[in-house]
């Protein structure tokens, strides 16, 4: 497979040579982390270091981090009416959500559907703060919830400005920044968010562990998803996952040491990518380009091709990318961020997500784009003929 370029990375990121050491060397601690004796201690000073590491990522207070064994579940975890504040204990009627968020913020966590409203995005896929502030009129004590940066176009929500609306509304402000963490700066305090999800295998931990933060101690959860041992300070029952834990925190400590050269470098890779790509087609479309993008991600199209194709071209060239569709069950279906964006279906059809990280060069980015020219005029017949791609 070293031939290969992965060019994946907001599907997931591989793990670091770090957090592999971290993982190989957790899996040797046998202790349950509930356990007095002296192993169960050591399980717990991993799980408690981890915890302080994951924090210091988003600037919060390590208590205020509970474990959780993904992003989705995290998301579940947030979104649900009986979610507390200070001393209010009434449920929360109303989940306000931005149009483009990930389907487990989309389905609504335990809300019931009524209770759900979509706030609408801009064409450049920000969201659309008049009709959030809209929505939220003579709403009382609503949950909001909109992600940090979209994981099919990697734009980047002016979330400090919608918590000062939510707030000022009375409302909670839940943030998913699975896709963000890591690749832009993510302080909990300085967002304005009440409540944040993580996922360790987009910064370069496992799959299966992820976090939701809470930026101050008086959120609770008083209806867990998971009831029992209690664990996670009862909001999430369940013998912790040791290895899986200890290698999130390794991650987020990485992550955090090398964030602004690895931003800068990978903002310099994504320029090379896309004046390449409109280097070899003229009228490629880069989704979001108006808007504050993730430095590693680039969603563009070429009218007329057809996503599944073109990933299957690619990957004969050795090529890993995706379309910015959901595609779980390996069938792409249409993609709701692109719809809300205003994209025709023609152009989201074509829709290809290009998404990097720390371990993609210079000299991947130059093999995708020889690929690119390579297998782009077979992708539409006559698409050479009509658009004039430079041969
Ligand atoms: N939120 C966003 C924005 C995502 O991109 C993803 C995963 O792709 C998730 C949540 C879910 O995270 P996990 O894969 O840990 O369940």
């Amino acid at each position: 497979m070293s031939d290969r370029v992965y060019l994946d990375w907001n599907a997931t990121a591989p793990l670091r040579g770090q957090t592999q050491r971290a993982f190989a060397a957790a899996l040797s601690a046998t202790g349950n982390p509930s356990s007095v004796h002296a192993e169960g201690r050591a399980a717990r000073r991993l799980v408690e270091g981890a915890r302080a590491q994951v924090a210091e990522l988003v600037g919060a207070e390590p208590a205020n981090v509970i474990f959780t064994s993904s992003g989705t579940e995290a998301n579940a975890l947030a979104l649900t009416p009986a979610i507390e504040s200070a001393a209010e204990k009434r449920p929360r009627e109303k989940l306000l959500i931005s149009a483009i968020e990930h389907p487990s913020v989309r389905v609504g966590g335990r809300f019931a559907k009524s209770a759900l409203e979509d706030i609408p995005v801009e064409p450049d896929g920000r969201l659309n703060l008049a009709a959030l502030a809209e929505a939220l009129a003579g709403v009382s004590r609503p949950l909001v919830s909109v992600m940090l940066a979209n994981n099919e176009t990697g734009v980047i929500q002016p979330i400090a400005e919608v918590a000062e609306i939510v707030h000022a509304a009375g409302g909670l402000l839940h943030v998913d920044a699975v896709q963000a963490a890591g690749r832009i700066a993510c302080d909990i305090t300085a967002l304005g968010a009440d409540l944040m999800t993580l996922s360790a295998h987009k910064i370069g931990g496992p799959k299966g562990v992820g976090a939701l933060v809470r930026s101050r101690d008086d959120i609770h959860f008083p209806d867990p998803l998971i009831r029992g041992g209690g664990q996670e300070r009862g909001a999430r029952a369940g013998t912790e996952n040791v290895p899986g834990i200890a290698t999130f925190g390794a991650a987020a400590a990485v992550a955090r040491a090398e964030f602004a050269e690895e931003t800068a470098r990978m903002l310099t890779l994504r320029q090379k990518l896309e004046q390449g790509l409109c280097a070899i087609a003229p009228d490629t479309v880069i989704f979001g380009a108006a808007a504050p993008r993730l430095p590693n991600t680039t969603l563009f199209a070429v009218s007329g091709i057809k996503a599944e194709t073109a990933i299957i071209a690619l990957d004969l060239e050795g090529m890993a990318v995706s379309s910015g569709a959901a595609c779980s069950s390996g069938k792409i279906q249409p993609s709701h961020v692109l719809a809300a964006m205003g994209s025709s279906p023609l152009l989201t059809r074509a829709a290809l997500r290009v998404s990097i990280g720390w371990s993609t060069t210079q000299f991947d980015i130059e093999r995708f784009l020889i690929a690119w020219r390579k297998v782009l005029p077979a992708l539409s017949k006559e698409l050479k003929n009509k658009r004039g791609i430079a041969a």
